[in-house]
């Protein structure tokens, strides 16, 4: 609709309409000399670049790894794929919890893998995780996107012990990591031996440093999978981008972004203020993250069809609940574009809400 020209507001995913860090952009501008040559980095990533990711990890993280330990990729995804492939053998089964990015269904459906898709309850608690049949593998996003819940030192403690207990690996995805409004982001690897119980943490300068298109990430793991990691890397991508390495080796050293949550914390409390005054839907303000995820079961729990009026009638894109695995839901991403875009974009949704609504009884 956009190519052709129509007005689309698009709240599907969430791109930030801030720029990357200035000290990223000094960084790059200045690799840029006439005579700058760019070449590959090894496939793990450039020592010095991997040597600052060490030292961000032990900084920020409390996880003290070793620069064979750590693998740059192509945004997290390139990591999460790796680490899935190497941790496990089709037909193994992983747990996901729901409602989940939609690429860690769609990374073990790739690799055939048997996926228990387990409901997320508002705590985690040991009874809950002893109650899930055992895995080889759990998948826990930490903040979690698309509910915002950032999970305390003893909701991970949990899934440690439970991990332990019954042998699993454990991916945690933590590019949300810098994004939290309130509540403490702990990395699970710092709370245990994470090289004997085989942790894979992931990292994205992604949505952390509002870098979406400049692809780079990075993965914290024992040295036997981040070997493992590599040797599928090379052959598909070979290393992430040098330019890319040293503008996340900027974003590293600059810490958190100057700004970035005041002005989503805005935008938050704009937009659940908007929805809080209509009855057909909940919307909860995120603990972090650019999300919000908006409860319309009131309305309908046909969220596929919901979406699609909504697009075809009002120029709005969400993401239906479906695509993250919980019907009767919707996820907003409200970072991108200017807020009176955002604000116009609710308001369509408040008008088409009411009207779906009036048409329902
Ligand atoms: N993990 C999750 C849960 C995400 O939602 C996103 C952004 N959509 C990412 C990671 C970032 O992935 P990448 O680094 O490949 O851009």
């Amino acid at each position: 609709m956009r190519a052709a020209g129509q007005p689309v507001i698009d709240f599907s995913i969430a791109i930030s309409h801030l720029p990357a860090p200035q000290p990223v952009r000094d960084a790059v501008r200045a690799a840029l000399g006439d005579d700058t040559t760019l070449p590959y980095t090894s496939v793990v990533g450039a020592h010095d670049i991997r040597a600052s990711v060490c030292a961000k990890l032990a900084r920020e993280n409390g996880i003290d790894a070793h620069i064979d330990e750590v693998i740059v990729t192509n945004g997290a995804k390139q990591a999460l794929y790796e680490a899935m492939y190497a941790l496990t053998d089709p037909g193994e089964r992983v747990i996901v919890f729901r409602p989940h990015w939609p690429a860690y269904v769609a990374t073990s459906q790739l690799l055939g893998l048997d996926i228990d898709l387990v409901d997320l309850p508002d705590e985690l608690t040991a009874g809950f995780m002893a109650a899930l049949a055992p895995a080889r593998l759990i998948i826990l996003n930490n903040p979690h996107n698309p509910t915002g819940k950032v999970f305390t030192r003893r909701e991970l403690e949990h899934v440690r012990d439970w991990a332990e207990a019954c042998g699993a690996a454990v991916i945690v995805d933590e590019s949300y990591e810098l994004m939290c409004f309130g509540g403490e982001h702990v990395s699970l690897a710092r709370l245990c031996d994470w090289r004997k119980l085989g942790v894979v943490t992931i990292f994205s300068t992604s949505q952390s440093y509002a870098m979406m298109g400049w692809r780079v990430g990075f993965a914290v793991a024992p040295a036997s999978v981040i070997d493992a990691m590599q040797v599928l890397q090379g052959p598909v991508t070979a290393a992430a981008p040098a330019l890319s390495q040293l503008a996340m080796q900027a974003a590293l050293a600059g810490g958190t972004m100057d700004g970035m949550l005041d002005d989503y914390r805005a935008r938050r409390d704009l937009a659940v203020a908007m929805f809080a005054t209509r009855p057909w839907i909940v919307m909860a303000p995120p603990d972090s993250g650019p999300y919000l995820w908006g409860d319309i079961r009131a309305l309908t729990v046909d969220t596929v069809s919901f979406a699609e009026a909504l697009f075809d009638q009002a120029g709005v894109a969400i993401m239906p609940g479906d695509a993250l695995g919980v019907a009767g839901f919707i996820r907003l991403g409200y970072i991108s574009d200017n807020v009176a875009t955002l604000v116009d974009g609710i308001e369509r949704i408040l008008a088409f809400g009411d009207a779906y609504g009036q048409g329902m009884r």
